[in-house]
C-alpha cells in the first residue's frame, strides 16, 4: 500500500490519536496530521488535538455519522491530503474499518496509510499495573452494530477460558443494563475474588483514580461505570497488586513463577 508520505499531493491517513493527552500520540500521527490539508473527526477528538489544527480545513462530524465522514474523506483525498482521526487506535472500534469498506465499495484508488495509536486498553492497563501480561480479550458492550446475544456468547467464550477481558463501551444511557449483564456472565465462570478495575478517562483530561475491586464487590462501583470508562475484568490467575497496604492495581502473572525462583 503506497504511503501518502511518499506522494504528499493527495491521499488519506487514517489516524489513531491515542487516549487523549498529546504526549501519548505517536510522532507519526502528529506528523501526518501536520502535513494534512484537511482533518476530519468528531468534536471531542478534534478538541484534543487543537494545537495541530491551525491553518487547516477542519471538518467536524458527529457520532452516528461515520459513513458520511468516510465518504467525505475519500472524496477529498482524491486531490488533497486528508487525515481522518479516531481516538485510541483507528482500527479498534474506530474509523479504519468503515473507511476501508466504503473505499473498497467506491472502487476509487487513493494512497492510504493507517497510523496506529495507543488504545484505551493499553492506556487503562498502564494505570493499574500489569493486568494484561499474557493472552487477553477485548469485548465491546455496544449493541448498536453487534446483536446483544452475540456479545453474550462472546463473553461466555472468553470467560470460559479464564483470560482477562477488557470491556469497552461498558455502559451508556442507551444501554444501562449491558454492564450488569456482562458481570452476570463473568460470575458464571469466575469466583468472587477475581479483581476488576474501572478506569475513567485514562491518560486524558478528567482522568480519575482507577477503582480496583473484586467481582464480589462490584455492586459498589456500578454507578462509576460509564461510556468514558474501560473496565478490566481479571482472569482466573489475576490478583490484586499491593505496595505495602496500598492497593495499586492488578497483576496477571505470565507464568515466570512456574519456571523460575525470584
Ligand atoms: N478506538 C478506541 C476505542 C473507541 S470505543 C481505542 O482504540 O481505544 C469507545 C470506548 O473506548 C469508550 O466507551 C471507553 O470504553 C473506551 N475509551 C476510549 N478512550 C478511553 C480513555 N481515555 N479512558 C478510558 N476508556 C476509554
Amino acid at each position: 500500500m503506497p504511503s501518502p508520505a511518499e506522494r504528499p499531493s493527495n491521499g488519506l491517513w487514517i489516524v489513531g490519536i491515542g487516549p487523549g493527552r498529546n504526549e501519548y500520540m505517536t510522532g507519526r500521527a502528529a506528523d501526518v496530521i501536520s502535513r494534512s490539508e484537511y482533518v476530519i473527526g468528531n468534536d471531542s477528538y478534534l478538541d484534543s488535538i487543537r494545537p495541530l489544527l491551525e491553518g487547516k480545513q477542519v471538518i467536524r462530524s458527529s457520532m452516528g455519522k461515520e459513513i458520511e465522514r468516510a465518504k467525505k474523506a475519500i472524496e477529498l483525498a482524491q486531490s488533497h491530503t486528508v487525515s481522518i482521526v479516531s481516538g485510541g487506535d483507528a482500527g479498534v472500534y474506530g474509523m479504519a474499518g468503515i473507511v476501508l469498506e466504503v473505499l473498497e465499495h467506491s472502487k476509487e484508488k487513493i494512497p492510504v496509510e493507517i497510523v496506529p495509536g495507543v488504545t484505551a486498553a493499553n492506556a487503562a492497563a498502564s494505570l493499574i499495573g500489569s493486568p494484561l501480561s499474557g493472552d487477553f480479550a477485548v469485548i465491546s458492550l455496544s449493541d448498536l452494530l453487534t446483536p446483544l446475544e452475540v456479545i453474550e456468547r462472546r463473553l461466555d467464550a472468553v470467560f470460559s477460558v479464564g483470560i482477562p477481558v477488557v470491556i469497552y463501551n461498558p455502559r451508556s444511557h442507551g444501554r444501562p443494563h449491558n454492564f450488569a449483564l456482562a458481570i452476570e456472565h463473568a460470575r458464571k465462570f469466575y469466583p468472587p475474588t477475581v479483581p476488576v478495575a474501572v478506569v475513567k478517562n485514562a491518560l486524558r483530561e478528567g482522568q480519575a483514580d482507577p477503582l480496583i475491586v473484586t467481582l464480589g464487590e462490584i455492586e459498589h462501583i456500578m454507578e462509576d461505570v460509564d461510556m468514558h470508562t474501560t473496565v478490566i475484568i481479571g482472569g482466573s490467575e489475576s490478583r490484586i497488586w499491593r505496595m505495602g497496604n496500598d492497593v495499586k492495581g492488578i497483576i496477571t502473572p505470565r507464568g515466570y513463577h512456574r519456571k523460575y525462583v525470584y
